[in-house]
């Protein structure tokens, strides 16, 4: 520069280890089973935090996927094309078994290796996680049906990533997408119009559409069809026919999204596309939310990433950048934004690999498998509903540096507030952890048995406990309520792990500030709050 030297800047927080410098998350790991897999971890830590992987997702976000509706010659050929580094970035996440290691590595514990992950893999590029996270989801949907789960899992689950459009058995892998929702609602499914006419081979033609279906380049779709007025269904529709021929799965226009850019979300038409159904007729909600209920526990540990990655930056930020003469990780304001925003990820990582254990143990255990279908709802409501703030706040902490669309911070910004969107809007999660409390009473003992199990550790928490019993008393205003109620279980199942799995200073603060006293804002800790502790144990460079 002629007229200054550039100084005070921070340099990218870049080349780093995602899982070493994890102290929360390699303790949620352990702690989950996942110990056996620290290598593997440390590894791929190093692998997805490296600066190639950063400019992968860089270019693979800046570059948008494009839609190619026609070939040169007017033949349709409904592809989308997407930059080289969306393929890498696919190519990392199949290779390190993302879409499928807990289905295909026996070892207890697996689900929370793949869970950490996607944790770390968010952290560099969240939408291409879509594809990765509807195919490791599709699988205990696809196990419904037999014959098509020998068809499809071992093609479904294998790791050498294959981007081309081609049948499915000339590839070396395939992916999985999910279509449910539908112009006039997502959220209520039972209003689909989409229609599948049944063939004298027994195979279905499908006749509608659906408008989003992300990721429509994978080979094999679910998706939900009424075969008779009231018998809603769900069906594979393949990429391509059994006889080779590309599927009537017309893709009419990709989403201009604000943010989860790299992903290829599109409106579709079935044209007559042809189908097989998977499950029984006229139970496909009850098939698909298989899928849905994997898909929502990614949902919490990819926010959970998303908010760390916030934190990272800011963290490292304040490492590097003096104001007022002094660093900012110096300055106490600071230190208690920071503090507090680390507390959150702990809180939100902890309960994402508590749930983690819990579906690992539901496999074989009916009380775990209550257990991880409320509390998904229970999470997937709060801990999505939280990014947002957590990452708005992280940006703050850059100042003007973290509000240019140069750093990574714009595109966290963009994505954070998707899962709670998708996968359930937060009424519709809320709606639906009321449901389980009337009609499954076996999935809200399980969760009042992991509340109570922290009863007597610490009488605030007791106290909170108490008034949650009450709040549930009048039923008769409980829908209007239910957001209040579900963030209250939620911060009480927060609180009930951190009692049990801290139990130090990290639970005493997340109780003091989240039961007792409660702020709209971050850097709200109370005086005495451990706020050395809990930025040191989050420094990515540091823990
Ligand atoms: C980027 C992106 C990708 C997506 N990809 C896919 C995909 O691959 N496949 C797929 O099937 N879908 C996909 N979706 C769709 C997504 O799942 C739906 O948008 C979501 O389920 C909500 O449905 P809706 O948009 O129709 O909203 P609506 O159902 O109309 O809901 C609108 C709002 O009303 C609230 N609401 C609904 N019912 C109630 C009630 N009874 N009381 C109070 N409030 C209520 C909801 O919480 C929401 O906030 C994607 C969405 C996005 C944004």
């Amino acid at each position: 520069m002629k007229t200054h030297e550039v100084e005070n800047q921070v340099p990218p927080l870049a080349d780093v280890n995602l899982y070493g410098g994890d102290a929360a998350l390699r303790e949620a790991v352990a702690g989950a089973g996942g110990a056996w897999g620290t290598d593997d971890l440390e590894a791929f830590g190093q692998l997805v935090g490296s600066a190639e992987m950063q400019e992968h997702a860089r270019l693979a976000n800046e570059n948008r996927p494009t839609l190619q509706v026609f070939d040169r010659l007017g033949h349709r050929i409904n592809a989308v094309e997407f930059h080289p580094s969306y393929h890498a970035l696919m190519a990392t996440s199949m290779g390190h078994g993302l879409h499928s290691q807990p289905w295909t590595d026996e070892r207890q514990g697996a689900m929370a290796v793949r869970a950490a992950k996607s944790f770390l893999m968010t952290q560099v590029e969240a939408g291409h996680g879509c594809p990765i996270t509807m195919t490791f989801a599709s699988v205990p949907a696809l196990k419904h049906q037999p014959d098509l789960a020998e068809i499809w899992l071992p093609r479904v689950t294998a790791t050498e990533y294959d981007p081309r459009n081609l049948p499915a058995d000339q590839k070396t892998a395939c992916t999985v997408g999910m279509a449910m929702t539908e112009k006039q609602g997502g959220s209520d499914v039972r209003a689909n119009t989409t229609r599948a006419h049944v063939q004298d081979d027994g195979t279905f033609r499908l006749v509608g559409h659906k408008w989003f279906c992300s990721a429509p380049m994978c080979d094999i779709f679910l998706t939900l069809a009424y075969e008779t007025d009231d018998q809603l269904s769900c069906f594979l529709v393949p990429r391509w026919t059994p006889d080779g021929q590309p599927n009537a799965m017309n893709l009419q226009r990709l989403k201009d999204k604000i943010g989860d850019r790299s992903n290829a979300s599109s409106e579709i038409e079935y044209d007559q596309a042809w189908a097989v159904r998977v499950g029984e007729a006229g139970r496909g909600v009850r098939t698909i939310i298989e899928m849905v209920q994997h898909t929502r526990i990614d949902c919490i540990v990819a926010s959970s990433g998303i908010m760390r990655h916030g934190l990272s930056q800011a963290i490292h930020h304040a490492d590097h950048r003096a104001v007022f003469g002094k660093r900012l990780l110096e300055q106490p304001l600071m230190q208690n934004v920071l503090a507090d925003l680390a507390l959150e990820v702990e809180a939100a990582t902890a309960l994402a690999f508590r749930l983690v254990r819990a579906f690992q143990a539901g496999a074989t255990d009916e009380h775990a498998a209550s257990f991880a279908r409320i509390g998904t709802a229970v999470a997937k409501y709060y801990v999505c509903k939280r990014a947002p703030q957590v990452v708005y706040e992280a940006m703050e902490c850059l100042g003007g540096n973290g509000y240019v669309e140069e750093h990574v911070m714009a595109r966290l910004y963009r994505q954070a507030p998707l899962n709670s969107i998708w996968e359930g809007s937060g009424n519709v999660i809320c709606l639906d952890v009321l449901r389980a409390m009337g009609r499954e009473p076996e999935a809200m003992a399980a969760l009042r048995e992991e509340l109570v199990a922290a009863s007597g550790t610490d009488p605030r928490y007791d106290a909170f406990l108490a008034g949650l019993e009450v709040e549930f008393r009048d039923v008769a205003t409980l829908e209007s309520r239910a957001l209040r109620l579900v963030e209250r279980l939620a911060l009480a199942l927060q609180a009930s792990i951190l009692l049990r799995e801290d139990g130090g200073a990290i639970a005493e603060a997340f109780v003091a500030s989240r039961l007792v006293e409660r702020h709209g804002t971050y850097g709200t800790l109370p005086t005495g709050a451990p706020v050395e502790l809990l930025i040191e144990r989050a420094h990515p460079l540091r823990s």
